[in-house]
């Protein structure tokens, strides 16, 4: 099954909104990225892709709400920018399934909640 996906390019929004840290970010209905030839990275669209999933599932601002609150209670006992964003459970769905072509056709409703309890080595268990 096809996902269609709006591609827009636009380095300047990416930096007003994440700084330098992201390559691209999923605003539903769209995938803003850094850069032209980004719009033929596989994996980083489907990333994206499972974004705008879990946006659609929590009817969009919800989504932002609660990545935002998860961000702060991740990063408050690590300090660290990046750990607390590679542990949100939204970027831990993403990042585990973002080489997987075919997984959004698969994926199970609201599949994110599985990854926000840590586990000890930070992997769910399929
Ligand atoms: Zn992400």
């Amino acid at each position: 099954m096809f996902v269609f996906v709006i591609v827009v390019c636009s380095p300047r929004l990416l930096a007003l909104l994440t700084g330098k840290f992201a390559g691209a970010m999923a605003i539903w209905p769209f995938v803003v990225v850094r850069k032209l030839d980004d719009r033929f990275n596989a994996s980083l669209l489907n990333h994206e892709r499972i974004h705008l999933r879990q946006q659609v599932e929590l009817l969009i601002v919800p989504f932002y709400v609660w990545y935002g609150l998860e961000y702060l209670f991740r990063r408050l006992p690590t300090k660290s920018h990046l750990r607390a964003y590679q542990a949100i459970g939204f970027e831990r769905e993403a990042m585990r399934h973002e080489s997987e072509p075919g997984y959004l056709t698969r994926r199970k409703s609201y599949a994110f909640l599985r990854y926000l309890r840590r586990t000890r080595n930070s992997e769910v268990s399929e």
